[in-house]
């Protein structure tokens, strides 16, 4: 019986070590909880949540509504238990967190070949079988100069300010304009531009929004490394303007002028499907981003793929040292799995874990690797971690990294449903295919 090291009780990791088992191999599960824990874990137990209880929407006509119908068919255990511990929540997936976790240990306490030692990693372990490194965004110490030296070029970053990610489709075109700053650089930037009225409006808004609290531990990183945009808007009516929102070198070709401040959008991806807001890092609730950054014009319809965010992440440049599979390119009985792998969210470092253990299990088979057509949630954010990108963050499962459709729909609603109806087909076509080999 091959035995599999899976590093990191989380989410991932035990997803991963559940896969496994039920398969039929050992695993060895090291988890440095309760001994050590890292800044935002509070327990001792696997798969413990470390902020939301809320696992997203169940809609399955939203992107994360369609994730969850693709690992139920693939057989999540995380998503079974979440379903079996959920709390009301509207159309949201919530659980309670000691009962979610606690009904994780139970299920994979019923496999005998299954080995917790609780135990810090401090490096990745010399093994002649396969071994999943499953440490999440708050890897550190020893372990994380370990995964640099195994990726020689320093591949593991630590960010803690992210900017906001749009879809393309939601920028209105009318009110906003392609041009490179001074002319350079063509059609790099959408920009968006605001008049007085519009910009003090903002800025107001922007001062008073309601922001996360921090945690001590936070505190000091994100002070020296980039400054949220609602503190610059805090310093005075010109610091936004002569900072990310600075309108010289850029003319609106609707008025010949230049305006009065301007938002950059910059292109997210390959498939020009979605923006970043340029410097728009910040510390503002989710729904608050929302509501303050639709308040610039060109944005009053724009979808969030990804909210901005301040905390410490860990990840791999995942487009320069990982297969879409999740293994490492220069050795791939290595895989990394969860929010390490350039993932983001609860799910999506489920889904990892899970695909990771797929992979193991099929190679020690003797099988080729497999992943989910591009037309589903799991094999589009696959193939997206390992595109080509100079400019790569965590990415969230999203229908823009799907595809387009065939036909032409407008109708947003119904756009969406035929997106998940194509994945969910593609998927159900994938689970057959591999339960026959
Ligand atoms: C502050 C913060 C808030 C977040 N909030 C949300 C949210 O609300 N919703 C959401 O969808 N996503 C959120 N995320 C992102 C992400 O979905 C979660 O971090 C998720 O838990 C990632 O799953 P994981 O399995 O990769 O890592 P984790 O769930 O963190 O699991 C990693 C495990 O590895 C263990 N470990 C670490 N190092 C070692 C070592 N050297 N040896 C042995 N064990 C080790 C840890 O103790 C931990 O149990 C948040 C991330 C952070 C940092």
């Amino acid at each position: 019986m091959n035995k599999v090291i899976v590093i990191g009780g989380g989410l991932a990791g035990c997803e991963c070590a559940y896969q496994l088992l039920k398969r039929g191999h050992r695993v060895e599960l090291y988890e440095m909880r309760p001994d050590k824990q890292t800044a935002v874990h509070k327990t001792g137990l696997l798969a413990e949540l470390v902020c939301s209880n809320s696992l997203k929407s169940r809609d399955i006509n939203t992107a994360q509504g369609l994730l969850k119908n693709e690992l139920s068919q693939l057989d999540s255990l995380i998503l079974r238990v979440a379903e079996r511990t959920s709390v009301p929540a509207g159309g949201a997936l919530a659980v309670d967190r000691t009962e979610f976790s606690r009904e994780v240990e139970r299920a994979l306490s019923e496999f005998n070949e299954l080995n917790v030692i609780r135990k810090e990693m401090t490096e990745i372990p010399d093994n002649d079988g396969y071994t999943v490194v499953a440490t999440g965004p708050l890897t550190e110490g020893k372990f994380a100069e370990s995964i640099k030296t195994l990726t020689e070029n320093n591949e593991l970053y630590f960010y803690d300010a992210v900017a906001p990610v749009i879809t393309a489709e939601s920028v209105d075109k009318e009110k906003s304009f392609f041009a490179g700053r001074y002319g350079k650089g063509g059609d790099d930037y959408l920009n968006c531009p605001m008049n007085e009225e519009e910009y003090v409006l903002f800025q107001e808004e922007l001062k008073n929004a309601e922001t996360v609290i921090l945690k001590d531990f936070e505190k000091h990183e994100v002070f020296n490394a980039c400054m949220p945009i609602e503190l610059m808007a805090k310093r005075g009516k010109d610091c936004m303007r002569f900072g990310p929102l600075r309108p010289v070198g850029i003319k609106d070709p609707e008025t010949g002028k230049r305006p009065y401040a301007v938002v950059q959008l910059r292109k997210e991806d390959n498939y020009n499907s979605m923006y970043n807001i340029v410097g728009f890092q910040t510390n503002l609730k989710f729904g608050e981003q929302e509501r303050v950054f639709r308040m610039i014009p060109a944005l009053a319809d724009a979808e969030f793929v990804r909210y901005g965010v301040l905390h410490r992440n860990t990840f791999l440049n995942a487009p320069k040292t990982l297969n879409s599979d999740f293994s490492y390119i220069n050795n791939e009985k290595i895989y990394f799995a969860g929010q390490i792998s350039g993932v983001e969210g609860y799910l999506e470092s489920t889904m990892s874990g899970l695909m990771s253990a797929i992979n193991i299990d099929r190679e020690l088979r003797g099988k080729d690797k497999v992943i989910p057509s591009e037309y589903t949630a799991v094999g589009s954010l696959m193939r997206y971690i390992a595109l080509p990108n100079v400019n790569f963050q965590p990415m969230h499962v999203s229908y823009s990294l799907m595809p387009e459709l065939e036909e032409k729909i407008k109708d947003k609603k119904l756009k969406k449903e035929k997106y998940s109806q194509r994945a969910v087909e593609a998927m159900k076509q994938f689970v057959e295919r591999i339960s026959k080999e």
